[in-house]
């Protein structure tokens, strides 16, 4: 099963000083800064995925600066993610609408042909067809039963856009792989939509619009689709939050899946944030230390006002918290005196003065607890990856985007060992 990174411009500057927090010198946004890909010296995953939603466009702003999209356009997707060496030649380069960024609309503001330049320019190796994601889910609707009029109306602007859009690629000579995307109310109307794409001529099809559904709602709109399509169809599931649980997909046969999950949780998660993988190849997950800028931090600023402890104070206490923590991994601080310096600067920034004094302290209880976990495991020593051996504690360190984004690469590259022991 290949992993598929699905990318929106995360990347890091390798040459960050942690002690003085701040960029490497003469620092260039982008030109200066690296890919997973790059920064490892093995892959962490099989290819990436590039939505044109997250690129943006002059029909739709994305998430790239004008720069960047302009340089995207001009030099296609290789380039733009210097994927040229020759080291990157086998990996694949997934294209796709981005479709969640124009849920809204009411028709998608991309047509076939606009995808088929966008690959064939990109020098992708598979593009996927224009769909429109459905929210209704009904599982247990047969056949084309169920579904309001927005999602039927979905349904066949995804079908017909599929129609189009393999017919042009035959034209063009096909230079990219043409996947097929699956939109449906529920999983009969899934796996008719799958089985109309296949008789289009599509051998690979991607399931959509999977976020809002369950692992078990998952399986069930896997095993209808399987049913109505070959067993030699390709199967990719687009944007699959899930990516933990993978392994309990294998049976659908799944060729590729693409996911951000593994670096997203690196700073959204409330947990798990640093992800272990346990000698008996079972992931297992810490929490990140946060020690947040205590001059950038507005919240902190005016819990500070609340509280009484002035900016001066809270600078202090940042600074010690940073250089226990930084002792403790030189084995020079104890742990108890590091989870102190941790935890008490730590609250300030969660301690709400309108809350009952019990409740702050069991915050307080429950934040000392997650440290003494992370501390007492020194997961960062275990770890044979670049950026823990490179960045060692400051790498489960919640703090900006440097140490964060890290910790993403680091997760990203121990979830592509855990696939590629525990997936075929
Ligand atoms: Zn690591």
């Amino acid at each position: 099963m290949k992993f598929i990174f699905a990318d929106s411009l995360d990347m890091i500057d390798p040459s960050f000083d942690f002690e003085a927090d701040r960029m490497g010198e003469d620092r260039e946004k982008y030109w200066g800064d690296v890919y997973p890909h790059e920064y490892f010296p093995q892959l962490p995953y099989d290819g990436v995925l590039v939505s044109r939603g997250i690129v943006g466009d002059d029909v739709l702003r994305g998430k790239y600066p004008d720069d960047l999209m302009m340089r995207f356009r001009r030099v296609g997707a290789r380039a733009f993610l210097r994927l040229e060496r020759r080291r990157f030649a086998h990996m694949s380069i997934f294209g796709d609408c981005g479709a969640f960024s124009y849920v809204d609309l009411d028709v998608p503001p991309y047509t076939p042909e606009m995808m088929l330049d966008f690959y064939a320019d990109g020098r992708f190796t598979h593009g996927c067809s224009v769909d429109h994601i459905i929210f209704d889910f009904d599982e247990h609707a047969h056949g084309l039963k169920g579904g309001g009029a927005s999602a039927r109306r979905r349904f066949e602007i995804t079908l017909e856009n599929g129609r189009k859009f393999i017919k042009c690629s035959r034209s063009m000579g096909r230079r990219f792989t043409p996947i097929g995307v699956i939109q449906g109310w529920s999983p009969a109307s899934m796996a008719h939509a799958a089985s109309r794409l296949e008789r289009m001529g599509y051998s690979y099809l991607a399931l959509g619009g999977m976020v809002p559904l369950n692992a078990r709602q998952i399986h069930v709109c896997l095993d209808a689709i399987r049913a109505r399509i070959s067993p030699r169809t390709q199967l990719h599931l687009l944007g699959f939050a899930k990516a933990e649980q993978i392994h309990e997909f294998q049976r659908h046969r799944i060729t590729s899946f693409d996911t951000t999950s593994p670096l997203r949780r690196a700073f959204k998660d409330a947990r798990a944030n640093y992800y272990h993988l346990r000698r008996d190849g079972a992931l297992d997950y810490f929490t990140a230390i946060r020690v947040p800028h205590a001059t950038e931090n507005t919240r902190l600023k005016r819990r500070a006002k609340t509280s009484g402890t002035d900016q001066e104070q809270l600078q202090v206490m940042e600074r010690v918290a940073l250089d226990t923590l930084r002792r403790f991994a030189r084995r020079r601080a104890p742990l108890r005196q590091t989870v102190e310096a941790v935890v008490s600067y730590g609250t300030e920034f969660v301690r709400d003065p309108a809350m009952p004094e019990a409740a702050n302290r069991a915050t307080a209880k429950a934040m000392s607890a997650a440290v003494q976990r992370t501390l007492e495991h020194r997961p960062w020593e275990e770890c044979r990856c670049r950026v823990c051996r490179e960045a060692g504690i400051e790498t489960i360190i919640f703090r900006g985007s440097n140490r964060n984004k890290r910790r993403g690469f680091h997760n990203i590259c121990v979830y592509n060992e855990y696939i590629k022991r525990r997936v075929q």
